[in-house]
């Protein structure tokens, strides 16, 4: 590494440009705005939710059974929160999950 590299300012965090649930509400399309797109599955969104229902809020130990998400997991709905982050409506009416930018790019 150079010197001019360690003195950069941090990379800044990817941000959503769009984010649209697929006609059959099992995946999501996500485009970046650094230009990736990624598909993210709904069974993958919601084995990954976040909320301290699914992950012990201390240990950070999870605590969702991921067997037991099926590969027919829907979104129902997608809503934003603030400008940082996404929530969601799953199928199983579970709806407790915040996904910021950062954590939604680490999956997909
Ligand atoms: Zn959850």
């Amino acid at each position: 590494m150079s010197f001019w590299d360690s003195i950069k300012p941090a990379k800044k965090a990817p941000v959503a440009v769009t984010v649209a649930v697929a006609p059959d509400q099992q995946s999501l399309l996500v485009t970046w705005d650094d230009g990736h797109i990624a598909t993210l599955t709904g069974q993958r969104l919601r084995q990954s939710c976040p909320c301290a229902e699914c992950v012990e809020e201390f240990t950070g130990k999870k605590v969702l059974d991921d067997s037991k998400i099926g590969p027919e997991m829907k979104l129902l709905e997608v809503s934003p929160v603030g400008n940082y982050a996404i929530t969601f409506v799953f199928g199983d009416a579970h709806r407790t999950g915040i996904f910021n930018w950062s954590y939604l790019r680490q999956l997909g």
